[in-house]
């Protein structure tokens, strides 16, 4: 089995909606909370802009914007979700516009490493047997003008962290992994949060002791999962994120309709021992 963080993350947070996505394969409407949305199209300018640097043009800050407003228009759809009462969607749009200006802002001239590219795919065999296996996607990978080099993550979310916070997202450094499995030179390697709503960033450098821990730590995630499928155990986890979940309403119908029932009266009222926890790293 192949796995990304991101699936890790999913059962973490709710085990029944991991099932939706990654079992059952359930389909859902076209759907996208607002700071996702804005998100995705956030990144997607910075790939263009990122594209065009390589080849040695810098994208004036005007067009950069252009051509985020020409993606919202494109892009925008019905299924996209507003949660917040006090905001509409032109305040969404709006705060992606300033994150890519103080980021460009910031930046210009942009000449402070050299990209090696955007959404640069990497693979980690965590214990170099083939067992546990990731892939996933570096939204920027550059070689630091003093060697070595720098993965980079744009969030685009509404706060930051603090530095230990940050420190303990295990998404970079499993991507440092699997850099450091690819490139054998890699030598010096830097993870670097971009929070864009802040125009903040925070630089981080892991030890072999901490690489060593993640990789404990994922095998453990992945023994839980497997261990989870091969039971059919899904609970439920309801908190305030349930209002973003893509798996919603077919939750709610499932737990209303008695023909599942049987199957569901796991999810609904599991022993206490079988719940599973959670190593957090
Ligand atoms: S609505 Fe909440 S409890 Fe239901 S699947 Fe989604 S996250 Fe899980």
């Amino acid at each position: 089995m192949l796995y990304s963080y991101s699936r890790i993350k999913r059962f973490e947070k709710c085990p029944l909606a991991y099932r939706f996505e990654y079992i059952d394969k359930v389909e859902t409407e076209e759907f996208d909370t607002i700071e996702a949305f804005m998100g995705s199209l956030v990144h997607e300018s910075m790939d263009v802009f990122y594209a065009e640097a390589r080849s040695g043009k810098i994208m004036p800050h005007d067009s950069l914007l252009s051509l985020y407003a020409d993606l919202w228009k494109e892009k925008i759809h019905p299924g996209v979700v507003i949660n917040s009462r006090d905001l509409a969607e032109e305040d969404y749009q709006n705060a992606g516009s300033k994150c890519l200006t103080d980021y460009y802002n910031h930046y210009s001239p942009f000449d402070h490493s050299e990209v090696i590219g955007t959404e640069i795919k990497v693979f980690v065999d965590l214990l170099g047997d083939g067992k546990y296996k990731f892939i996933g996607y570096v939204d920027r990978l550059d070689r630091a003008h003093h060697g070595g080099y720098e993965i980079h993550d744009y969030k685009t979310g509404g706060s930051v962290p603090s530095k230990k916070q940050a420190e303990s997202d295990r998404q970079l450094a499993l991507y440092e992994l699997g850099i450091r499995q690819m490139r054998k030179d890699a030598g010096d390697v830097e993870l670097i949060w971009h929070y864009l709503r802040h125009d903040r960033e925070i630089r981080s450098k892991k030890s072999a002791s901490d690489l060593d821990s993640l990789k404990t730590g994922l095998v453990s995630a992945i023994n839980i999962i497997e261990k989870a499928t091969k039971d059919d155990f899904f609970p439920e986890k309801r908190t305030n994120l349930c209002k973003w979940c893509a798996y919603q309403q077919i939750c709610m119908q499932q737990k209303k309709a008695p023909a599942r029932q049987t199957r569901l009266s796991k999810y609904l009222d599991p022993p206490q021992d079988r719940y599973y926890e959670i190593e957090t790293l």
